[in-house]
């Protein structure tokens, strides 16, 4: 059935994971702190729970409510440790077989392991592990962890996870629960997030919990320790936390996307709270790109922090000009062609009497194709604005994500083919302006781009790619087809 989608306008998130040790009803935790992470990965959900003896997963398409919600589900997932994981696909179709975590016998026992980025060299390895007689079962890059792990000549579970992750290139966090414990690891440069929190117990003993991001650690009642730094192996066992980094010193790259849009405003990320940070990308955007105007009005939901940042700054009043529908979700079932053109008003509906002859400052976090920002600019022009400016909290995204972000390949990303005079124009819009990347790098307390020295992944606006594309042609093409697949 043909189905209109929302959300194609956007990068889209990577994936979400989350795993405890040692804490009753573990499955449910889990299951919980997915909840918390689900607008990291709609796609598809999965959990591996281990008992002591057995593991035991599920995994099913669709939103973590529609997986976990059956109290018999849980049921089959018994034990104290489990690991689970929100899907956005960046590599491999939707299908059952590529949802996550996945779990193979070894001769040493059973591994699950969840993954969140994208490994820019896993068509090379795929081919050599094929040569040698690997069996995939899926099509998704993390599936090479699993062989990699296979195959390594090393003895215990720690040091064959640490031979794999040595051969892979990529940005990535990923849990990991064999029998004696649970593992996380972030890639050398941080790229993609991982923290580590802690559940105490009514007997006192601690209960140990990684996520993607803290806004899951509330919802379970955990506090959180600390991030997992760039590079390191976090193991959890009966023994407690340990560390090893066994990869050398890189100056540590986070994705800046991580703080404009993917994650949670509720969450700190490296030490920062989400929310303050957008909140003070919008006013670095008012002090860059002032306008004379009688309203700032968010494009929902993400927009609100920076447009309240730019409000406060500007000294223009915020209004919720643009109301957005919560009960929709990614697509809608289209019943007949006749209301095809609906598409962004069954997510977003004009707040007329906020617009009504007023001069507007539009304020979004990003533009991809600009089909999105077109319709909304329309609608608020159908709602009689008398001026529409628009104002986005990042810069421009002239390059394509290969480190777990779903964006469109590079051909159509509007800020790719048009000058933002060329943009405002096709948008509709009466100015337009970007933040700067040194605006941006202000706003997260820095003294602005340190020049060859970024301390962020901004390769989507600058196209520098701080992790080598050994396999660039293979994730476009795999990147083409997912984009084919949802359209
Ligand atoms: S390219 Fe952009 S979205 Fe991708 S990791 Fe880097 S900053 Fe984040």
């Amino acid at each position: 059935m043909p189905k209109i989608h929302f959300d194609d306008d956007k990068m889209h998130e990577e994936c979400g994971v989350f795993g405890v040790w040692n804490c009753a009803d573990a499955s449910a935790v889990v299951a919980l702190g997915l909840h918390a992470l689900q607008h990291r990965g709609q796609e598809a959900t999965g959990i591996v729970s281990f008992d002591g003896n057995r593991f035991h997963s599920h995994r099913g398409l669709g939103l973590v409510g529609e997986n976990f919600s059956d109290a018999r589900v849980i049921a089959r997932l018994p034990g104290t440790r489990s690991i689970g994981h929100n899907r956005y696909a960046t590599t491999g179709e939707t299908v059952l077989r590529n949802v996550q975590p996945l779990y193979a016998d070894f001769e040493f026992g059973g591994f699950a392991v969840a993954h969140n980025g994208n490994l820019t060299n896993a068509n090379t390895l795929h081919k050599a592990l094929v040569r040698r007689g690997c069996l995939f079962q899926s099509t998704t890059d993390s599936e090479v962890f699993i062989h990699l792990i296979a195959i390594s000549l090393y003895s215990t579970v720690l040091d064959r996870l640490i031979d794999a992750l040595k051969q892979v290139v990529g940005a990535y966090s990923l849990i990991a629960l064999s029998d004696q414990a649970l593992m996380g690891v972030r890639d050398p440069l941080g790229v993609r997030p991982l923290i580590l929190g802690r559940i105490t117990s009514a007997d006192g003993s601690p209960a140990w919990v990684l996520s993607s991001e803290t806004c899951a650690l509330d919802i379970v009642g955990a506090e959180f320790v600390r991030d997992v730094d760039p590079g390191e192996i976090v193991v959890i066992d009966d023994r407690g936390v340990h560390s090893i980094k066994p990869f050398g010193r890189e100056k540590p790259r986070f994705c800046v996307f991580e703080y404009i849009y993917f994650a949670r405003p509720d969450s700190i990320v490296e030490g920062m709270p989400v929310y303050a940070a957008r909140k003070r990308i919008g006013a670095e955007l008012a002090l860059e790109s002032p306008v004379e105007a009688d309203v700032v009005v968010p494009v929902p939901d993400s927009g609100v922090p920076s447009a309240m940042g730019y409000a406060a700054q500007s000294g223009i009043p915020f209004e919720l000009g643009i109301i957005r529908n919560h009960y929709v979700g990614r697509t809608f079932i289209e019943p007949t062609d006749s209301i095809r053109h609906l598409g962004v008003k069954l997510k977003h509906s004009a707040n007329k009497p906020i617009l009504e002859g007023k001069r507007v400052i539009l304020v979004d976090d990003s533009i991809v194709r600009g089909t999105t920002s077109k319709k909304i600019v329309e609608m608020v022009r159908a709602a009689g604005a008398a001026e529409v400016h628009m104002r986005i909290s990042s810069p421009p995204t002239t390059h394509s994500c290969f480190y777990g972000i779903d964006t469109p390949e590079r051909s159509k990303l509007l800020a790719a083919q048009h000058n933002v005079a060329e943009m405002a124009e096709l948008i509709g819009v009466d100015s337009l302006a970007f933040i700067s990347i040194d605006g941006l790098y202000r706003a997260l307390n820095h003294e602005g781009r340190n020049g060859d020295q970024p301390q962020y992944c901004d390769a989507c606006m600058t196209g520098e790619y701080p992790i080598a594309l050994t396999d660039l042609a293979e994730i476009q093409s795999r990147q083409l087809s997912l984009l084919a697949e949802r359209s």
